[in-house]
């Protein structure tokens, strides 16, 4: 059997949890919360089961959820999408990365990501017959080269694929950031697609900086989210897709063949939750607290911390604790320290081996502080 990816294994992130599971270790490794929603969410989710809204619902969504992530995406960003052809929900934000590949990449065209990056990028332009371009994140602080973007572009170049806050440095793209690549693009017909799932976990009073929120890049651009970040609920799997209506109108032709539509009792319970924006306004401190506690507590290791501006993401050099390769790290941290993390190589085609792990510090206070208590004598 010829594969269509050979070089796709299981990813890291079931390879950890596993590996967390057999040691009986902190899971820091593949990101998601140990702690659930706050209860009012799942008893709205309950109330639209209970009265009857169990059959599909429309293609792209119900209109309420819709409406309400219009309302958010206006109120935050100043950008109104029409809710009835230009927001799509879909099954958590990997859908939404793959079902927009599929849609915009012809075979043969060149796709261009940021490396590190999420591991779904690579394997989803393979998929749609695309080529993927590899431009590095400045070395240090993992911010945008735009010399790098400028010389990677092509005539073959269909679309760009971005993310901030990023998994896994936890860097950030700020205003001037979206600047420049709205200028080096404007010449250009290339896309954009903007992976925005942490937009709610941005530090220290910074601004999100959505692609949303920049009009010229906005026209070219897909802009996408996931509920599982945003309210706790990985295991949904209920994401959302905004774009102008002409890169709409493609998205939703594959969308409907490929999941057609996406559960309709969690998008009633989503809808009534979005109608309070303090659900979402919140956050931000939320995770900043957990932060702050996290990076504290391993302020008197000899781990050294990266700065974490966005995400739910920690990382950290540990040159001067190990010399292991980073995944031979993680596996000896998970199994004889008890706490498990993610290496950076896994999100790197070619990994340039700096000593480099990322923690997850969507966790409870208990969980952080027995990880904590563990990595502290290191
Ligand atoms: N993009 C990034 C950057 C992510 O970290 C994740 C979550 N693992 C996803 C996409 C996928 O999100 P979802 O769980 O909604 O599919
Ligand atoms: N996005 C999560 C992470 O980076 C995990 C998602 C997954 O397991 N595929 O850890």
């Amino acid at each position: 059997l010829q594969s269509r990816l050979p070089d796709v294994g299981t990813t890291i992130f079931s390879v950890m949890s596993a590996l967390a599971a057999k040691h009986g270790a902190v899971n820091l490794g593949q990101g998601f919360p140990d702690f659930d929603s706050a209860p009012g969410l799942v008893e709205a989710v309950h109330a639209a089961m209970q009265s009857g809204h169990n059959q599909y619902p429309p293609m792209p969504g119900i209109p309420a959820l819709r409406q309400a992530l219009s309302a958010k995406t206006e109120r935050l960003y100043g950008r109104r999408y029409d809710p009835d052809t230009e927001i799509t929900v879909t099954a958590g934000a990997t859908q939404a990365i793959l079902t927009s590949i599929l849609a915009l990449v012809h075979p043969g065209d060149e796709v261009i990501v940021l490396e590190p990056c999420y591991d779904s990028y690579g394997p989803s332009i393979t998929l749609a017959g695309g080529t993927v371009v590899r431009v590095p994140l400045s070395p240090e602080g993992f911010h945008l080269d735009i010399d790098g973007l400028r010389d990677a572009l092509s005539p073959r170049t269909r679309a760009i694929l971005i993310n901030t806050p990023h998994n896994p440095t936890g860097s950030v793209w700020s205003a001037a950031d979206m600047q420049a690549l709205a200028e080096l693009l404007r010449p250009t017909d290339v896309l954009v697609i903007s992976d925005e799932v942490y937009e709610h976990m941005v530090f220290d009073g910074q601004p999100h900086a959505s692609v949303s929120a920049h009009p010229e890049l906005a026209a070219r651009s897909v802009v996408i989210s996931s509920f599982g970040k945003t309210f706790h609920v990985t295991g949904w799997k209920v994401g959302h897709v905004a774009a102008p209506a002409p890169l709409m109108a493609e998205f939703r032709k594959v969308h409907q063949f490929n999941v057609f539509t996406v559960n309709t009792p969690m998008q009633h319970g989503l809808a009534a939750w979005l109608a309070d924006p303090s659900r979402y306004e919140e956050l931000p401190a939320f995770y900043q607290r957990k932060r702050d506690r996290f990076r504290a507590g391993l302020s008197g290791t000899r781990f050294e911390l990266l700065p974490c501006p966005g995400s739910y993401f920690q990382c950290v050099d540990y040159s001067r604790i190990s010399t292991l390769p980073d995944q031979a790290f993680c596996e000896w941290l998970t199994a004889e320290v008890g706490v498990a993390a993610i290496p950076l190589s896994a999100f790197y085609a070619t990994p340039p081996q700096r000593p480099i792990v990322r923690f997850c510090f969507a966790k409870t206070e208990t969980t952080l502080d027995e990880a904590l208590k563990r990595l502290s004598r290191l």
